[in-house]
């Protein structure tokens, strides 16, 4: 029995120690392989293994691994930056380099309170978010996330940021169906803007499409403009949350690229290194910069390790393979096939209710009753059972349960390294099969 080590997510459980990892599989010190089927945390875009970032990493640590931001720059950070200028839609010119998506989604809050500041706009303080959303564990992160579960044990030291419906078709909050519902969820930030007061608000954050909180929900076409269209009209600053969706994982190379919106404020974290090393990043319009410029001219964030030398070299090393072996096109040609598999499982199975996605991000909601979409009870605990026969048979799927208001729900989502090859989705869809058949 262990009497010491690392904190693990559950205490008292077992996990196995991964010795190493190839391409989509892992593999642990017994010889056992899996499957990464969710990329870890959906993180490990460009696969395991990959001895050019590696190298990379080897070169910056051999010539300096560490500056800090408030002495000095470094090639392979303003390399990373200005990468990202080019890559980044619209004026998004300017990146704050941090080390995980939740401080890249606090320093996008804190510098959006931060542009009004400057302007002498002192009481645009609130950031408005949408229920069934995450955007991080850390404090301010957490306030904006409408993740019930993740916020239950420390609501008192909360914001309550999340006043805002979630446009999720499926589970429409508005008991409409599209087209004819009007996007009456795009109309509900309007209203929420309203109550709230429009000079109070200096911010409103969104993932493009709804991961850890509610498995890959994407909104119907026109919602995004709309979204911006309000933005704009009330003077609220847009923060597309692209932590979860960014570099690639939707099929396009950011997720706001399926629609025709440009965010004041974008923020990557997960793909964009990785998981070669901690890196994440808020990038940040020329319009927002100048009023920083020429106020006070400091963002009031920063980590010892923002901006971190061996991290950027070894993100530039990601975008470089990412670019070269043309993982974003491939995440939509994969992402397509993963879908029509798991929309013929969906037949066979009379527990999915929804598959929905787009590229490599892609959920399957389980539900008792197709017709009414009744969820099954949370006693029951559908997900939780289907990714551990998964798991039993060396395939990780990753849980997206816990994060909708009102409803317990059993959503998952498959999101496989970028790299995946058409055989590999069948053996994916080949391994869910085998464990639906085991669940019912
Ligand atoms: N934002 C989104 C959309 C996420 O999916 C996540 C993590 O899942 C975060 C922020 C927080 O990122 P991190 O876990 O790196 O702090």
């Amino acid at each position: 029995m262990e009497n010491r080590g690392v904190i693990k997510p559950m205490l008292g459980t077992h996990y196995p120690m991964i010795s190493h990892g190839k391409g989509i599989y892992l593999y642990d010190d017994q010889g056992k392989q899996y499957i990464d089927g969710s990329s870890g945390a959906v993180t490990v875009n460009i696969g395991h293994g990959v001895d050019e970032i590696a190298m990379a990493m080897a070169e910056q640590a051999s010539k300096v691994a560490f500056v800090y931001r408030s002495h000095f720059t470094s090639q392979a950070a303003e390399r990373l930056a200005n990468k990202l200028a080019d890559l980044a839609p619209g004026d998004l010119n300017w990146t704050f380099f941090v080390n995980s998506g939740s401080e890249a989604t606090e320093t996008a809050l804190k510098i959006a309170i931060q542009y009004f500041q400057e302007q002498g706009i002192t009481s645009k303080t609130k950031i408005l978010s949408r229920w069934t959303s995450y955007h991080g564990i850390t404090l301010g992160a957490l306030s904006m996330s409408g993740h019930l579960m993740r916020r239950a044990r420390f609501t008192d030291l909360l914001e309550d940021f999340p006043a805002v419906s979630a446009p999720y078709c499926y589970r429409c909050p508005f008991h409409s169906t599209y087209p004819g519902c009007g996007l009456q969820c795009g109309e509900d930030l309007e209203r929420a803007i309203l109550e709230i007061g429009a000079e109070n608000i200096a911010a409103f954050i969104f993932e493009p499409i709804i991961g850890a909180a509610g498995g890959a929900i994407a909104p119907p076409p026109g919602y995004y403009e709309k979204i911006q269209e309000i933005c704009h009209k009330y003077n609220i600053v847009t923060i597309a949350d692209e932590v979860m969706t960014g570099m690639g994982r939707t099929g396009k190379l950011f997720g706001v690229n399926h629609w025709n919106m440009t965010p004041d404020i974008m923020t990557l974290g997960k793909g964009l290194s990785a998981g070669y090393t901690p890196m994440a990043a808020t990038i940040v319009s020329d319009r927002i910069i100048s009023v920083i410029k020429q106020g006070t001219k400091s963002v009031m964030s920063g980590h010892t390790f923002s901006a971190n030398p061996l991290s950027a070299a070894a993100c530039c090393a990601v975008l470089d393979y990412v670019e070269s072996h043309h993982l974003v096109h491939n995440s939509e040609a994969r992402g397509e096939e993963m879908i029509t598999g798991l929309k013929e499982l969906m037949m066979k199975y009379a527990i999915i209710g929804d598959v929905r996605g787009k590229g490599l991000m892609v959920g399957v909601e389980f539900v008792s009753d197709l017709m009414t979409h009744r969820p099954f009870p949370a006693e029951a605990k559908v997900g939780e059972q289907f990714l551990s026969i998964c798991f039993e048979k060396g395939l990780i799927v990753y849980p997206a349960f816990g994060g909708v208001r009102g409803y317990e729900g059993d959503s998952i989502m498959i999101a496989p390294p970028l790299v995946v090859t058409s055989a590999q989705v069948k053996e994916i869809l080949n391994i869910m099969d085998e464990s639906l058949s085991e669940l019912m």
